[in-house]
């Protein structure tokens, strides 16, 4: 019968199973099929649609493939676009020298203006 795997934040993944592949031949066969006849594999990859009278009616392959994929595609690429975006921060560098970065952080642990004293006392070190 139909095997699901679900994986975390993952759509569900589905196989055809081998009453879904007979059913499926079954569909295409007589053009339609009861609808509680259907296996949740041939719902779930779109294989058979609603149809009149409550029957389902077979999908083509590769129209159901396309239906399916589309919107999985389109989240994929906003995806790598994203990674891409951050990847170009990371490459681009935080735009600070070393030396830059080092006197911001001194700044940043005494605002009161150590460098300023630094500078006042002529020395290397800090002012106590
Ligand atoms: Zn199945």
């Amino acid at each position: 019968m139909c095997n699901f795997t679900v994986e975390p934040d993952e759509r569900t993944m589905v196989e055809l199973c081998d009453t879904g592949r007979r059913r499926y031949a079954e569909a295409i066969e007589r053009g339609s099929l009861d609808a509680g006849l259907a296996t949740d594999c041939l719902l779930e990859l779109r294989l058979l649609e609603p149809g009149s009278d409550g029957q389902l009616v077979p999908v083509a392959p590769a129209t159901a493939a396309t239906l399916l994929l589309a919107p999985l595609r389109r989240s994929s690429q906003r995806q790598i676009e994203a990674i891409a975006s951050i990847e170009g921060v990371y490459a681009a560098g935080p735009g600070v020298s070393r030396g830059e970065a080092g006197r911001q952080r001194r700044h940043a642990a005494d605002p009161g203006g150590g460098e300023h004293q630094l500078r006042a006392t002529g020395r290397g070190g800090r002012v106590p």
